[in-house]
């Protein structure tokens, strides 16, 4: 092999390298600089978006295990730099995807599907669900983002296993645009994440206001990297309020899962919140039942919440032009319940526990059904 098909070898083993928060390869990202083989001893220049960029580490080995693994290296140096202004610049403008900064990418053009998780009242299962919806997603091979755009009750970090060790992570910047953190295959971005900093006591309660609000949830659609998605999950909080109006404007193409309990003094609030996200345009797509009864080891149904609750939300729902239907029940698990306080979803840690079963066929008749303008009410009446 001659010097310079060696340098064009270890040149295609780095720029294969993905970068583990773009999740590109290094090539693709403008990221691999000079490249030079003397006497098997390989000198490699890479650069970064930004100083102190947290995977750092991780890059700067894998490059190196790349550039070793061509036969004839013997060594490797690794020179890492960082990006101009103008580099940053240029690669935050691709990534954009030629969009403008501040651009909407989610809108009525976009290939992603869009899903809001809402729930009439607290404490029903909502987040938890999403959380495991997300990752029964990913793993069967789609690409998922997920926004906590509960901002009163964010818990989708731990539930997702972000919070291991205490902190919540803080998304890196590439100047206006923030990636997002990754788990379990999954893009996260959480309100939790801007709240804390390492080190410090969570500041605690969101105070915000409608406006502000509304920001929040806009710079998370617009100025958070999710690249190409297929489907980005929200997970809403609870009720009617400021953000359900906010994500119905931004969103008005979003279809809409109401997750409520078996039982019927539930039901009447989760139809509520159905009912507002349909007025701004958005297609309610069905209802999950969830802590619907288990069957105890004596083979005996435990019904803790009653019964019913889901498909009577799916009635009150219903119109001729848009029927709505119980698109899973997930009984009560104690198993279920754990995986979220350790953040371990249940439908990877326990995939057989009767909850991630139910939550994995959801995944499975939510992904068999494409997104598609056909059928999709129009947020104005044709004359
Ligand atoms: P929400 O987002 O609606 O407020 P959470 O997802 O935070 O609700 O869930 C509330 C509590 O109920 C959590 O402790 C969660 O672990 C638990 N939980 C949720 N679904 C189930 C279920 N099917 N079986 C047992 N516990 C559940």
């Amino acid at each position: 092999m001659t010097s310079s098909d060696l340098v064009d070898s270890v040149r295609r083993a780095v720029g294969a390298v993905t970068d583990p928060e773009l999740r590109r390869p290094l090539a693709e990202l403008d990221m691999v600089r000079d490249i030079a083989v003397d006497d098997g001893a390989a000198r490699v220049a890479i650069v970064l978006t930004i100083i102190g960029c947290p995977a750092a580490t991780r890059i700067e080995s894998d490059v190196r295990q790349a550039a070793a693994s061509v036969p004839g290296v013997r060594s490797v140096d690794v020179a890492v730099g960082v990006m101009t202004p103008d580099e940053r610049r240029a690669l935050t403008d691709r990534l954009r995807g030629g969009r403008a900064a501040r651009a909407m990418p989610f809108g009525p053009d976009s290939l992603t599907r869009v899903i809001a998780v809402t729930s009439g009242k607290g404490g029903v299962g909502k987040s938890t669900v999403t959380a495991n919806l997300a990752v029964a997603l990913a793993r069967r091979g789609i690409t998922v983002g997920l926004i906590d755009a509960d901002v009163h009750g964010y818990s989708i970090p731990a539930l997702m296993g972000l919070t291991r060790g205490g902190d919540v992570p803080t998304p890196t910047r590439i100047d206006d645009l923030m990636l997002p953190p990754v788990a379990h295959d999954v893009k996260v971005i959480s309100i939790g994440m801007f709240l804390r900093r390492a080190g410090e006591a969570p500041t605690g309660a969101v105070a915000w206001r409608g406006p502000m609000l509304h920001r929040t949830i806009q710079q998370f659609l617009t100025d958070v990297y999710f690249g190409d998605l297929d489907v980005l999950l929200l997970d809403m909080p609870p009720g009617t309020g400021d953000i359900a109006i906010s994500v119905g404007q931004l969103l008005p193409n979003a279809d809409v899962l109401v997750v409520t309990t078996p039982q019927s003094a539930a039901s009447d609030v989760a139809v509520r919140s159905g009912l507002v996200a349909r007025q701004t345009g958005q297609r309610i797509i069905g209802v999950v039942e969830n802590m619907a009864a288990m069957t105890l080891p004596d083979g005996t149904p435990l019904e803790l919440f009653g019964s019913g609750g889901g498909s009577e939300v799916a009635a009150a729902l219903s119109t001729d032009d848009e029927p709505v239907e119980v698109l899973a029940s997930i009984p009560l698990s104690a198993t279920l319940r754990e995986g979220g306080d350790a953040g371990e979803p249940v439908v990877l840690a326990h995939p057989d526990d009767p909850a991630a079963v139910a939550i994995d066929r959801l995944a499975g008749a939510l992904a068999a059904t494409r997104r598609g303008l056909a059928g999709r009410s129009l947020p104005f009446t044709p004359r």
